[in-house]
């Protein structure tokens, strides 16, 4: 068993879409084991990404982390984190596999509609990032 943290982001929020992200992990052997609506705080969006900060997108990147609310999950299963990267699709869209997330429901490589953890020890550090001890079931 293994627990990976998932971003539905705000471009994916704001088209009403989480439901049928929630769908394709639930269907897919993945379980919600902690889930919460929030906005984020441009402290909290440059904390999270702060392995990309020089990168020349970061300040976009930021920009649109807090563009409007985000849902924060907390997923669980066999090999939850290469699962979940695997549902999510490509960072591009336009390189995302056909039936992924990201090749249904995202629009560019900014506003790709999730985020996933790319290993398990970021895992650990993402949710503790977002969840306290009580909130994870
Ligand atoms: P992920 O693990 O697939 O989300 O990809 P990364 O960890 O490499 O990048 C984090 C996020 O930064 C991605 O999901 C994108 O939203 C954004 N990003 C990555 N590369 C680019 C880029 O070249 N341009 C822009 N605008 N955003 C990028």
């Amino acid at each position: 068993m293994e627990s990976t943290l998932s971003i539905i982001k705000p471009d994916a929020v704001a088209k009403n879409v989480i439901g049928k992200i929630v769908d394709r992990f639930e269907s897919n052997g993945l379980r919600i084991a902690a889930m919460k609506k929030m906005q984020l705080s441009v402290d909290d969006a440059k904390a999270f990404y702060i392995v990309h900060a020089s990168r020349p997108f970061y300040g976009e990147l930021v920009k649109f982390m807090i563009s409007g609310p985000v849902v924060v999950m907390v997923l669980e299963g066999e090999n939850a984190v290469a699962k979940n990267r695997e549902l999510m699709g490509a960072t591009n869209p336009k390189e995302a596999l056909k039936g992924t997330i990201r090749a249904d429901f995202a629009e560019s490589i900014d506003a790709n509609a999730v985020h996933g953890s790319d290993s398990a020890e970021n895992a650990k550090n993402e949710i503790e990032f977002f969840f306290s001890r009580r909130e994870i079931n």
